[in-house]
């Protein structure tokens, strides 16, 4: 009997407050959805100002010899084989200057066979910029600062593995190590 009444008791409250209930559950959840759209808004307020990256061209002169590919392959005539080419291959003339896409810190700077004299530049963001087949007389040095458009070297036939013998400049950019599609962060009219 005692039993029955507490559940007559537990009944008759549910009836009575269901919608008090409902009510201040779905108050609950607007003002917490509030809460959590007025804190992503808080870091929405902290990109403001933050434009976009954009390069300018690697190059002073010169025309684009072979493009970026992620999937499709193209032939490499120095090698003599087919390949993705992850980067963007300029040609021109041997005094052609090879530029700083952007600012940062130059990184590293060396010479091997397969890709002649390469300079490596950080950026912000996680990016990276490599220049390989330069002349081996750069203008830079680790640890110098650059801005966009600083002149690291002139384009050369120093990269073993893709000269055909036409100073080139093989462009690579790295998001967070991995290669990634130079054109984009390149202005297109201005590549
Ligand atoms: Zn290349």
């Amino acid at each position: 009997m005692l039993k029955t009444n507490t559940q007559h008791k537990i009944k008759a409250f549910f009836q009575k407050y269901t919608y008090t209930l409902i009510i201040g559950i779905t108050i609950m959840a607007v003002a917490i959805t509030i809460a959590l759209t007025l804190s992503a808004g808080d870091d929405n307020v902290l990109d403001v100002g933050t434009k976009p990256i954009e390069f300018t061209s690697p190059v002073a002169n010169g025309s684009i010899y072979k493009d970026f590919s992620s999937t499709e392959l193209q032939y490499n005539e120095a090698l003599k084989q087919w390949e993705i080419h992850k980067a963007i291959d300029y040609v021109g003339e041997s005094s052609t200057q090879v530029l700083s896409a952007y600012e940062g810190t130059v990184k590293n700077v060396y010479t091997d066979y397969l890709n002649g004299t390469v300079i490596e530049i950080e950026h912000s963001d996680g990016l990276k910029t490599i220049y390989k087949s330069l002349d081996n007389e750069v203008r830079v040095a680790i640890n110098d600062k650059v801005q966009k458009g600083t002149v690291l070297g002139v384009m050369s036939t120093s990269m073993a593995k893709e000269s055909t013998g036409t100073p080139l400049l093989h462009f690579e950019v790295q998001l967070n190590g991995l290669l990634v599609d130079p054109n984009t962060y390149l202005n297109t009219t201005n590549k």
